[in-house]
């Protein structure tokens, strides 16, 4: 499998390119509209034909370059189906699949950073590579306290869904804000301090973070309801 990690420096945010070597089909998740003539020009360059774009949530800190992705590529737009998005092709929903040449791609619902999150996972032949989003982030988590986030949702999401997968799965976040790139399962039980705590104290914690709102999140809400397509707004919310 053909794999990249990419950073988008204003919003700390990572989009991963993974891709079929024998078909050189590829499919982003989380693309960042700030980085889309970067990653035209990267899959240009690797002679790859985006076949998809994928969201694990709807993002209050960035643009998805998702909509312009499909006007320039024609790549399909998939994301979480409960987000009940007009402008997604296909729902991703846990349990299903989505397929590139011999990558395939499953959906885990992993909400409480948002309440339609999901968490991608690949296997790459020698362990899992999970596409964590903002549900675990290295030491750290997303945040609940927004876009039906919810503290109790997060702490069950990864206790009992992404803390079941092998200690060796590779955790990809869906942001850093240190320089960090990957950690796996077994790093993320042992040291993430948010989960050393008791559900009741991780509650706590989150409850009271204080964080101030993410600096593009009045753009940014609205113009991925209609997958980053801002010339669409009025007519992007089907619910
Ligand atoms: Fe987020």
């Amino acid at each position: 499998m053909i794999f990249k990690q990419l950073f988008e420096e204003i919003s700390c945010s990572y989009t991963y390119l993974l891709a079929c070597p024998l078909t050189r089909e590829a499919v982003l998740i989380d693309p960042v509209l700030d980085t889309f003539e970067r990653d035209l020009n990267l899959l240009a360059e690797l002679n790859l034909t985006l076949r998809y774009s994928i969201e694990t949530h709807l993002h209050a800190d960035h643009l998805t370059s998702a909509s312009a992705l499909k006007t320039r590529l024609g790549s399909q737009i998939a994301a979480p189906a409960l987000e009940k998005l007009r402008c997604v092709d296909i729902g991703m929903r846990e349990g299903e699949a989505l397929q590139i040449g011999s990558v395939l791609i499953h959906s885990l619902h992993t909400p409480g950073h948002t309440a339609n999150h999901h968490a991608y996972i690949v296997d790459n032949g020698t362990q899992l590579m999970i596409f964590s989003g903002d549900a675990l982030l290295i030491d750290s988590c997303g945040r609940t306290d927004f876009a039906m986030g919810d503290p109790k949702d997060l702490y069950h999401s990864i206790w009992n869904k992404v803390f079941t997968l092998p200690d060796e799965s590779l955790i990809y976040p869906g942001h850093d804000y240190e320089g960090r790139h990957v950690s796996s399962v077994a790093q993320e039980k042992q040291r993430n301090p948010r989960f050393k705590l008791s559900e009741a104290e991780f509650l706590e914690i989150m409850q009271n973070l204080q964080l101030p709102p993410p600096q593009q999140m009045r753009k940014a809400i609205p113009a991925n309801l209609s997958c980053g397509n801002i010339e669409n707004l009025k007519t992007a919310i089907s619910i």
